[in-house]
């Protein structure tokens, strides 16, 4: 499932395609990708509206209209990719947003799990409200973290993947950012030292801005969607392998019905 910097790297791609267009013609293709509400209510209300910024909120990429959005979930396998010609799409095209001359934005969905919805400005508030912190944003400083962690009793994996804490991180950043900062994924956060959680917050913000980077890169070519293509994986899926820093092997454990992947080496 795309992470924050996965969903990053499409925004970056999109943005500069569709900022400031104005839709001319949008078709849903698969009626199920609507959430609460109909295929008719989306297509009408953004025809004749232009993009006026596209943001991201944890994993959730959002196409302002002046005080509402188009809300894109991309969940397992959706991708959105800015089109030179929409009258040729993929078949796997789910949402068709048209500009001028034919040009526009497709969302494509193999699996068709992604969903798409409009949100008012109560609905964007409540969506920003539901979350966390952006552990890219200038608001998520090691003060923040600190007096997050000392209020939860949480595993440190479970706490990075809480969105309602840290808003963007899932299963196979949070172990990587768990290694980077050597840090046992099971220590509760309010047992790690303020040394612990400084490096803890430097990890977080490395390892989301270097995978970004590389998603860029990775992403570019359209039905790629391999999470962490491109990224040196450390622990995540190296169960039984060296640790490239201590050279114990590599274990699996299970926290929150998903595996984590740690070395006992020298995350502690
Ligand atoms: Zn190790």
């Amino acid at each position: 499932m795309p992470e924050l910097p996965e969903v990053e790297a499409v925004r970056r791609r999109i943005e500069p395609f569709a900022l400031g267009r104005t839709i001319v013609a949008a078709h849903v293709l698969r009626q199920r990708i609507a959430r609460n509400g109909s295929v008719g209510q989306i297509e009408q209300f953004v025809t004749g509206r232009s993009i006026t910024c596209v943001s991201r909120r944890a994993k959730n990429l959002l196409l302002h209209f002046d005080n509402a959005a188009l809300r894109i979930h991309l969940r397992m396998t959706g991708d959105l990719l800015p089109c030179p010609n929409v009258r040729f799409f993929p078949i796997a095209t789910r949402l068709i947003l048209e500009f001028d001359k034919h040009e526009g934005i497709l969302f494509t969905d193999p699996r068709a799990l992604g969903r798409v919805e409009l949100l008012d400005a109560t609905g964007l508030e409540a969506l920003d409200r539901s979350l966390g912190t952006e552990p890219l944003s200038p608001q998520f400083t090691p003060a923040l973290l600190t007096s997050a962690a000392r209020r939860s009793r949480l595993p440190a994996k479970l706490f990075l993947m809480n969105q309602a804490a840290i808003a963007g991180i899932g299963n196979i950043y949070a172990a990587e950012i768990l290694f980077a900062a050597r840090i046992d994924p099971a220590r509760r956060m309010n047992s790690l030292s303020f040394a612990c959680l400084e490096r803890l917050h430097g990890a977080i913000q490395e390892i989301l801005q270097a995978a970004t980077r590389i998603a860029e890169v990775t992403y570019a070519a359209p039905g790629h969607f391999d999470e962490a293509a491109g990224f040196q994986l450390h622990v995540y899926g190296r169960v039984g392998e060296r640790c490239l820093r201590c050279n114990r092997r590599i274990r699996r454990i299970t926290q929150g019905a998903r595996s984590t992947y740690h070395c006992p080496g020298c995350q502690h």
